[in-house]
């Protein structure tokens, strides 16, 4: 009886136990929740001392296997690594599910041994258990496999960059889709393009590098890298900085298709670019800038050396823009610039370039050109050009230039020496009275060398007595016989030899020299006249030009008495050439000044007459002597009426004044009949003689050199 109630009570316990476990499998939604209530209920309705579970871990899963482990009420807690050794008997059985072991349960019993019943029964719930376990696991995976590409869409869809997936399975690669970062940034929506071939972001601007690294990463399979030139769906430019991948099918061999992260990076692409603009252009005018400009001229020079042709490289500075730039203030003058620089623009071809050095400096480079010819006409064009009015502030305005020409590769090898011998000539033109052009000569750059220390080497050669004068004989109109002379002075350089007062009388001035080259230029004069009394010589008038900064000093006439006294001379043997607007500067000082050279016996003429705007009748007030035409007027006197006119004004006026009247720069014999015919009284030019030495002066005076006799035998 005892016997068979214990039997039912183990048939009641098992069947209770395993319903309890089928209801657990069947409403399990998670395996480790399901073998912790398989083990609870091991413990509780299956009434055994310890129950435990550990499921195998997936090949797949780097996760740990799972365990439960339980032990019942009044036994003491246990380890799993202490299963093995517990005191009551236990069962272990394997989970077996399709042929594969998955895991172990376990049970400790603590009344007896297990009886058949029991380990059916518990062989049955290890069944079920490793089926559950099993289907579980594979739910789990997909339940993973989901949420990794619901978060995968859903970071493709939030991506601030554009995606793009194409087929690479089909020809033309097209689009099977795009998040929408790619809408946004190109403008297109998914349904615009999925099913278009990928490419056509492009459009036709096919000539660009990064195509074909893209090309050849889709050819080959593998990752690309590369920023394009895309155009949104309204035709608007953006940087594409694209990277392509591979997709590869599930055994990892083939390619299926490619994702393409889009990033628009016009916004830095642009600002690279204006950074790059601005370190090679002028921000002022556009044009190209220093840096930019040395690129051209080589790569100019790169082409003439391959081609055998020329480079010009025209240096253009702008003649007084200072005045401008003071007159009109700034911005004006800014605008000023501006509008030249179109008019150089508008000279040359788009093969040359145009560059701004800074303030009023402009370069002009001339690429492939034949010969030195054409480079004068661009140079003349431009130089006429310029003399068309700007409009500057409402108003016309004149500017001229001065522009210095070197040739590669006559004039230089490249670019440095090309710019610096432009600039030389280009001084050469500012020098010879500006609005030209020259071309560089190598003699110019001695000159240009001992310009940089000009001051010291001028204040050299008046210490070592290098200034020295020449004459140049003036003689009379009506008897042929020198009269005069106009004495010139001349610096005999030991390096580079006679150097002309055009390139240094102005930088006397500048500095101040002036005052101690004209003193000894007075005292040479002074003591060579003397010289040439004492020797019997024809007594003569000699002329010495004397500068603004030497009229305005005091003690010129202190020096003059000084010079006189020396030598004992008379004041009368010398004549001081002064021009228009030294006197006109300071009339009342001037009238003073004028008036106490006059006492000391000195004859006054006017210089370069012609070329300022005083008129005749102004020039009553002055005491002075004579006039001296400029040679620019005599030049023509003989081909333009007007000059002729002029001319002949001048000397009729002149005469009626009292004044004496010398013509400059009578070169031939037409000229000096048309002076003669008008009255001129005397003349100074190479017709008769260039300015020659003391010693030459003085054969020429001893000799009694005549003009010859005007045609028709008239004199
Ligand atoms: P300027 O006083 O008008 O001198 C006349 C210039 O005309 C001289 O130039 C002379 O050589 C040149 N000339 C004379 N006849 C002819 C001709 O037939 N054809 C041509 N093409 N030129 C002719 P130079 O000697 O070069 O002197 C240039 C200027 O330098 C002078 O012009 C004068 O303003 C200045 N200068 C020369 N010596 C002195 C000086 O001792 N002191 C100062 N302050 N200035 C001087
Ligand atoms: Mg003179
Ligand atoms: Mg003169």
């Amino acid at each position: 009886m005892v016997e068979a109630n214990k039997a039912q009570d183990q048939a009641t316990r098992l069947l209770t136990l395993l319903a309890a476990c089928t209801q657990l499998r069947a409403a399990a939604a998670d395996t480790r929740v399901l073998i912790e209530q398989l083990c609870d209920a091991l413990v509780h309705a299956g009434g055994y001392a310890v129950a435990a579970i550990r499921l195998t871990a997936t090949h797949s899963s780097t996760e740990d296997p799972l365990r439960a482990l339980r032990v019942a009420a009044g036994h003491a807690s246990l380890l799993w690594s202490e299963l093995e050794h517990l005191d009551e008997p236990a069962l272990s059985l394997p989970l077996e599910y399709a042929g594969e072991n998955h895991g172990l349960l376990r049970v400790a019993h603590t009344d007896g041994p297990f009886d058949a019943m029991e380990r059916q029964v518990l062989a049955a719930i290890a069944a079920d258990l490793a089926f559950s376990a099993c289907a579980l696991r594979t739910r789990d995976t997909h339940r993973d496999l989901d949420d990794q590409l619901r978060q995968l869409s859903r970071a493709l869809e939030s991506s601030s960059n554009g995606v793009m997936i194409t087929s690479s399975t089909q020809l033309d690669h097209p689009i099977v889709y795009v998040n929408p970062a790619f809408e946004r940034i190109t403008g297109y929506s998914a349904a615009e393009v999925v099913g278009q071939s990928g490419r056509f972001l492009v459009r036709d601007d096919l000539a660009q590098k990064g195509l074909a690294e893209i090309r050849s990463a889709l050819r080959d399979h593998r990752e690309g890298h590369t920023v394009l030139r895309n155009y949104r769906k309204d035709g608007q430019l953006f940087w594409n900085e694209l990277s392509i991948a591979p997709v590869l099918d599930e055994s990892g061999q083939a390619t299926t298709h490619f994702v393409s992260i889009i990033n628009d990076v016009t916004e830095r692409i642009t600002y690279e670019q204006q950074l790059e603009y601005h370190a090679t252009h002028d921000v002022l005018t556009g044009l190209a800038n220093r840096n930019l400009l040395n690129d051209r001229i080589e790569q100019a020079i790169l082409l003439a050396r391959q081609n055998e042709r020329l480079v010009g490289v025209l240096l253009l500075d702008l003649d007084r823009f200072k005045l401008i730039n003071d007159g009109f203030g700034h911005i004006p003058a800014d605008n000023l610039l501006k509008a030249v620089a179109m008019r150089l623009t508008s000279c040359v071809r788009d093969t040359d370039t145009v560059a701004r050095l800074g303030g009023d400096e402009f370069v002009v480079v001339l690429s492939s050109v034949d010969d030195a010819d054409g480079v004068a006409s661009v140079a003349a064009k431009i130089l006429r050009q310029l003399t068309l009015p700007l409009g500057v502030e409402g108003k016309d305005v004149f500017v001229t230039a001065s522009i210095g020409i070197a040739l590669y590769p006559r004039d230089g090898e490249h670019g440095e020496a090309l710019l610096r011998n432009a600039d030389v000539a280009m001084y050469r033109v500012k020098e010879h009275g500006r609005n030209n052009y020259r071309f560089y000569t190598p003699e110019m750059t001695h000159m240009a060398l001992d310009r940089l220390d000009m001051e010291s080497n001028l204040r050299r050669a008046l210490e070592r007595d290098e200034i020295t004068v020449f004459y140049q004989p003036i003689v009379s109109l009506k008897t042929g016989t020198i009269v005069g002379a106009e004495a010139l002075a001349r610096w005999n350089h030991p390096r580079i030899g006679m150097i002309q007062p055009i390139e240094f009388i102005p930088l006397a001035e500048e500095t101040g020299l002036i005052i101690p080259l004209g003193e000894r230029i007075l005292h040479q004069v002074c003591h060579q006249l003397a010289a040439w009394q004492r020797n019997g010589l024809p007594s003569i008038q000699v002329a010495i030009n004397i500068s603004a900064r030497q009229f305005r000093q005091d003690n010129l006439t202190d020096l003059l008495r000084r010079k006189l006294a020396e030598t004992g001379l008379e004041g009368n043997t010398l004549e001081f050439e002064l021009t228009e607007s030294m006197v006109m500067h300071d009339v009342e000082n001037a009238i003073v000044m004028l008036r106490e050279l006059k006492q000391l016996g000195v004859a006054l003429a006017l210089d370069d007459f012609g070329t300022g705007y005083s008129s005749l009748a102004y020039l009553k007030r002055f005491p002075i002597d004579a006039l001296k035409i400029d040679r620019s007027f005599v030049r023509d006197i003989d081909t333009e009426s007007d000059d002729a006119a002029i001319a002949h004004a001048v000397i009729a006026m002149a005469h009626s004044l009292g004044l004496r009247v010398i013509a400059e720069g009578v070169e031939n014999a037409a000229q000096l009949n048309l002076l003669r015919e008008y009255g001129c009284d005397d003349f100074q030019g190479f017709l008769f003689s260039r300015p020659v030495p003391a010693e030459e002066f003085a054969l020429l005076l001893q000799n009694g050199r005549l003009l010859p006799p005007p045609a028709g035998g008239k004199q």
